[in-house]
């Protein structure tokens, strides 16, 4: 349960325990404390589980989170599978589309399972000087007497601070504690996965993604979401699937059977249909999309990543965004810290919700209306078969779906992405 406590007086960062409090060492909370550490302010990172520990997830990086990674310094040579784009099955048709040639990002991905990717990063911000104690659950806010956030309760005792950064993933119970709920008007998602051994498949240079799924209950309907498989090049492969809750289906379906029912169609070769081939559980968990929660700052409080409903409604990637919003909350952290506790602090800290609306405001309100279209079985199907067999139309797909283009300077194919963004109004 998430408890609110008070302190007397408002605190100052001269005499809290740390300038900021960064709750939760997932990939935007380890982003955070990274490039505020590295700033020189003095970070506590508290995160519950101890490292290693497993998150569920798809484990694939697109070349927009390479970018966040290689902001932090970290090593993408040894221990990572490379890979050079998407293959997208549908419609009949097997598609390999390159990540495409940008100033502003790497043209490759990557894949690495949370198990030590989480771990690598959360050692990294440490390594920058962050204060990580694992195995702290915050268990709510601490509020001055004003109301706004001076520190986090945690089992173990309080600490302040006059910042405090909640990363704390899809649950979010920190901004819950401030009476922040997720909005129902905005996309959201539900995602399974589990690893198989398959060593035939294991050390694929393409990220998979199969667009055709099926709930066993009416096979004649298309769902919106898709399959994917994803080596991870230690014998394993990921493979899950992601359904969004723009179809009537939704709610209604077993994802874990489906899952099961989807792999029961692949070349038997591949293992994923051999049960003694699983390597743990089927695990699932929300995809909270298209800023489902705001405001992003209030109060004391900047969210970050899942926290903040971050994930990308076209696609249902999450990292790179939490580790985006950690950075851009470090950048304005940095700034607003170096101002006197007052009014001049707080309009700097408030520019975090303007700055990431003009970011990705315009392109999360095209993502809610992709959600919405596909949807409706009849687009999904139409969508795939017509779209599908033409190469150049299904590269600016992947251009729009994985978010990346160049701002200045790009091709054609950049300029109506970026336009198109624009012109909606943000969310
Ligand atoms: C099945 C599935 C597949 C996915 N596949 C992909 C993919 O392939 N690529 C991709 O980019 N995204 C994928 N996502 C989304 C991605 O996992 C998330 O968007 C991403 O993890 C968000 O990072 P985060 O740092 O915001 O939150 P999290 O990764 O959830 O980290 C939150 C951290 O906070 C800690 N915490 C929570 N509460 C507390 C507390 N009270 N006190 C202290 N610590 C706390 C947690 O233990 C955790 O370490 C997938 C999601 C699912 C469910």
């Amino acid at each position: 349960m998430t408890e609110v406590q008070h302190v007397t007086g408002n605190h100052t960062a001269g005499d809290a325990d740390a300038d900021v409090i960064v709750v939760g060492a997932g990939p935007g909370g380890s982003s955070a404390a990274y490039h505020m550490a590295r700033h020189g302010l003095r970070v506590l990172l508290l995160e519950k589980s101890q490292f290693p520990r497993e998150k569920v997830c798809g484990d694939g990086l697109t070349p927009r989170a390479v970018k966040q990674l290689v902001k932090m310094g970290i090593n993408t040579d040894d221990g990572w599978l490379r890979n050079r784009g998407l293959r997208v099955i549908g419609g009949g048709v097997r598609l390999e589309l390159d990540w495409p040639e940008l100033a502003s990002f790497p043209d490759y991905g990557l894949t690495r399972t949370r198990l030590d990717f989480d771990h690598l990063l959360a050692k990294r911000a440490a390594e920058a000087g962050a204060q990580l104690r694992t195995g702290c659950t915050v268990t709510g806010p601490l509020l001055d007497r004003t109301g706004r956030v001076a520190g986090v309760t945690t089992e173990q005792g309080s600490f302040t601070a006059p910042l405090v950064v909640a990363a704390d993933g899809v649950s979010g119970r920190f901004p819950l504690g401030l009476g922040l709920a997720k909005r129902a008007d905005r996309p959201i998602g539900v995602a399974v996965r589990r690893y198989y051994r398959s060593p035939q498949r294991h050390d694929d240079d393409y990220l998979e993604s199969w667009l055709e799924l099926r709930s066993k209950e009416d096979r004649s309907k298309l769902l919106p979401g898709y399959g994917w498989i994803f080596g991870m090049g230690d014998g394993r492969v990921n493979v899950g699937l992601g359904v969004l809750n723009s179809s009537v289906a939704f709610g209604k379906t077993n994802y874990r059977q489906l899952l099961v029912d989807w792999l029961g169609s692949t070349p038997p070769d591949w293992g994923l249909n051999d049960e003694a081939n699983a390597d743990g559980p089927i695990l699932g968990a929300a995809l909270p999309m298209g800023f489902n929660r705001v405001p992003h700052y209030t109060r004391g409080t900047m969210l970050v990543g899942d926290s903040g409903g971050m994930v990308n409604p076209f696609n249902g990637e999450g990292i790179a965004y939490a580790m985006e919003s950690g950075e851009l909350a470090a950048e304005i952290a940095v700034q607003a810290l170096a101002r006197p506790a007052g009014p001049a602090r707080e309009r700097a800290l408030h520019a975090y919700n303007g700055e990431l609306r003009a970011r990705y405001g315009g392109y999360y309100r095209l993502g809610g209306i992709f959600v919405k279209l596909i949807g409706n079985p009849h687009v999904m199907r139409i969508a795939t078969k017509h779209g599908m067999p033409h190469p150049t139309l299904m590269r600016f797909v992947l251009k729009l779906l994985a978010n990346l283009t160049d701002p200045r300077g790009g091709d054609a194919m950049d300029r109506i992405i970026n336009a198109m963004t624009k012109v909606v109004p943000a969310v």
